[in-house]
């Protein structure tokens, strides 16, 4: 099976690949991530999937459009609603994947986002499902959840940027204050 693999960074790809190739799937990784704020950050994150999938030899494609504009306009009135907005990102970045996905002829896509046990995995499954459906391709779903740390350890092994927080700028803040109000406790 070709798979369109959705990839947010390079230590998530890093835990995520080797299950689908393990499973025999023939596997693009696909980097589109508006979501991800400032542009420094966005560009480290990019250029850490790119040095993974070089070192592992595994073909890649790359989204350099940043609709940073575009995702702050249908996210911000969901600012305060953090299950609405983590929901609708994962759809601003799946339906996308699946649309390519279709478009490219692949069987099917699916999204490193299942490896993080900081996302909501079954938000990410039922989006997945609901894309699979609307464009006519197959959500390759795999719990990858038990290679994040492997993962995350190749990364560090490899020099790989590691990111600090899930990507939006909420998501930035969140990263200080809780770690104020932890400091306060
Ligand atoms: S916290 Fe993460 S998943 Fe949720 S909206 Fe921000 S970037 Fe997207």
């Amino acid at each position: 099976m070709k798979t369109l693999l959705h990839c947010c960074c390079g230590p998530c790809t890093a835990g995520s690949l080797p299950a689908f190739l393990e499973r025999g799937r023939e596997v693009t990784g696909w980097y589109f991530n508006p979501n991800i704020h400032p542009y420094k950050e966005f560009t480290a994150r990019r250029d850490s999937f790119i040095q993974y999938m070089q070192a592992v030899n595994c073909e890649y494609l790359v989204e350099n459009e940043y609709p940073l504009e575009d995702w702050l306009l249908v996210q911000a009135p969901l600012a305060k609603e953090r299950q609405a907005r983590c929901g609708n990102c994962y759809r601003l970045r799946l339906e996308p994947a699946a649309q390519k996905a279709a478009e490219l002829g692949y069987d099917a896509f699916s999204t490193t986002l299942l490896v993080s046990p900081y996302q909501d995995h079954q938000l990410l499954i039922e989006v997945g499902q609901e894309m699979a459906l609307r464009y006519g391709v197959s959500f390759d779903y795999i719990d990858l959840r038990p290679g994040f740390r492997d993962g995350q350890n190749q990364a560090r092994e490899m020099g790989l940027y590691m990111q600090k927080y899930c990507g939006c700028i909420y998501s930035e803040k969140e990263r200080y204050v809780k770690k104020k109000k932890k400091a306060a406790e």
